[in-house]
């Protein structure tokens, strides 16, 4: 058996070591290369991904799945051994439905797809992207059908991204954040000005941006010998290794939120990934849960504890020394409150707290409404204002700030926007059990110690890599399935004593 395993992860290995080359190709094209290098890029990726898909679709692959599985029960449930072969038995159906051919036009159609989008956002030209958009729903259609589904056509896509989370479950959550965030967002509207961010919109260098950034990452706990931070025009993270964990994020030299918490919202995606459990490197089970349960250590790190009253207790005086002309005349409760200034705008990843999940929800029912064909591509910027109309109050004054703004569908994922909002919940629900288990959290917070916090992350999440599926994962932390009480009562407080409500 011991020489089955052996032989499933070597060829596992080699599969793996492709899909990091795609990760380092991918990064290298959203951050150094030149424009002009795209459409070889495109065969690179494409060649490279069919190569790795086909590699793991392989008949071999399937008779060692089938032979390690009836010994399961050898192995404890947790162990490494029994986690690869059921991670790799749900991946191996899942892969195996899937062509080829498919896969490398994902990729040849995607990679022109996000040249397509650049162009098209620059010059706010919907246009330029829709004949590429139009491509990618239709693939993600065929990919839905491929992969089957019984209830809805959105459930196959949302599984890649957050396994066994249905499309019906995801819309009963929202129906509850939405109850009590529409009149939260209302209410709070009517008195925006009773919160004054001006501070954050002065001239701030772009180069002590960064500076301070790295420092409170590396406060963290972010390793900069087993990782490093660059630019890109949509921040995001990715790892060739659990020890080369690549952050990006981008600097706006007039407001200081874009690049400060654009950072910790990363790094907290790079501390999930720096700290799996070495021994599971180079096997699959060597990355997140999912992007709910990834996207719930960004929010942690990012909201949690970078917009806390705590922690700017601690870190404003240090901001000060690099801004000492801008921050002079602030203090950090008036700073505190102005990261924390609620107000409907149409940039979803600079939103509030209290209107990001309103964001998604659009885009969540656009891309049903696209994917069941009730929504035509050429349509779809006249929807998505007047959704942003209906839940924010507000329609963008051109397709750069509205339809046009995120990476995502250029991309090709469909799918993949509800994990935001789910990973927003879990954050809370996550630092509720942390509070729980460490009384004294808010106080280390407050002295800038995060050693205790990330143990406790590193230990209960990080550790584990993939051996769980989300629900599992957070039931065992939390006791409870997802659920959106701890995320509403907690923009409740915060919000009704920022806002006197
Ligand atoms: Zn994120």
């Amino acid at each position: 058996m011991e020489a089955k395993l052996q032989e499933l992860k070597a060829r596992l290995g080699e599969i793996h070591d492709l899909n990091k080359a795609v990760a380092l190709l991918g990064w290298d094209q959203q951050t150094y290369m030149p424009r002009g290098g795209a459409p070889a890029r495109a065969e690179q990726l494409a060649t490279l991904q069919k190569t790795a898909h086909n590699w793991f679709i392989a008949d071999e692959i399937g008779a060692l799945i089938e032979t390690l599985d009836g010994s399961e029960s050898e192995w404890d449930y947790d162990s490494d051994e029994a986690s690869l072969v059921r991670v790799i038995a749900r991946d191996y159906a899942k892969a195996r439905k899937i062509p080829g051919e498919l896969v490398a036009e994902f990729a040849r159609v995607t990679t022109l797809a996000y040249e397509a989008w650049t162009k098209a956002r620059r010059q706010s030209d919907f246009s330029i992207f829709q004949p590429h958009l139009e491509k990618i729903v239709e693939l993600n259609v065929r990919l839905a059908e491929t992969l089957g589904y019984e209830d809805r056509i959105y459930d196959p896509l949302l599984d890649q991204f957050e396994p066994e989370m249905k499309t019906s479950q995801v819309e009963a959550i929202f129906d509850d954040l939405k109850a009590e965030l529409l009149p939260l967002v209302r209410t709070i509207s009517k008195q925006t000005d009773a919160v004054d961010d001006s501070v954050l919109r002065r001239p701030y260098d772009g180069e002590k941006q960064w500076s301070f950034g790295l420092e409170v990452i590396k406060d963290f706990g972010f390793d900069l010998t087993r990782g490093r931070q660059d630019e890109s025009v949509h921040p995001f993270t990715t790892s060739f290794s659990i020890s080369d964990v690549r952050l990006t994020t981008r600097v706006d030299p007039n407001y200081l939120p874009t690049a400060l918490f654009g950072t910790l919202h990363e790094c907290g995606h790079g501390l999930y990934e720096q700290g799996i459990n070495l021994g599971l490197e180079r096997t699959f089970l060597d990355d997140g849960v999912s992007l709910g349960i990834h996207e719930s250590q960004s929010r942690l790190w990012e909201n949690l504890v970078g917009r806390s009253r705590e922690f700017w207790s601690c870190y404003f005086s240090r901001l000060q020394t690099f801004f000492p002309h801008q921050l002079a005349e602030v203090d950090a409760e008036s700073f505190y409150r102005a990261i924390n200034r609620v107000e409907p705008s149409f940039i979803r990843v600079e939103a509030d707290e209290v209107t990001y999940n309103l964001h998604i929800m659009l885009r969540f029912e656009l891309e049903n409404e696209m994917l069941e064909g009730k929504l035509r591509i050429a349509d779809l910027p006249e929807a998505w204002n007047a959704k942003m109309e209906t839940y924010l109050g507000i329609v963008p004054p051109d397709h750069a700030k509205g339809v046009l703004q995120d990476v995502h569908w250029s991309n090709g994922m469909l799918g993949y926007f509800p994990t935001y909002a789910l990973g927003n919940l879990i954050s809370v629900q996550l630092f509720d059990r942390i509070q729980a288990d460490i009384p004294s959290l808010r106080d280390q917070i407050a002295t800038g110690t995060f050693d205790e916090l990330l143990s406790w992350l590193r230990e209960n999440v990080h550790h584990h890599g993939r051996k769980y599926i989300p629900d599992e994962l957070v039931r065992r932390v939390t006791g409870n399935s997802l659920t959106a009480t701890n995320y509403i009562a907690y923009i409740r407080a915060k919000y009704s004593e920022i806002y006197e409500l």
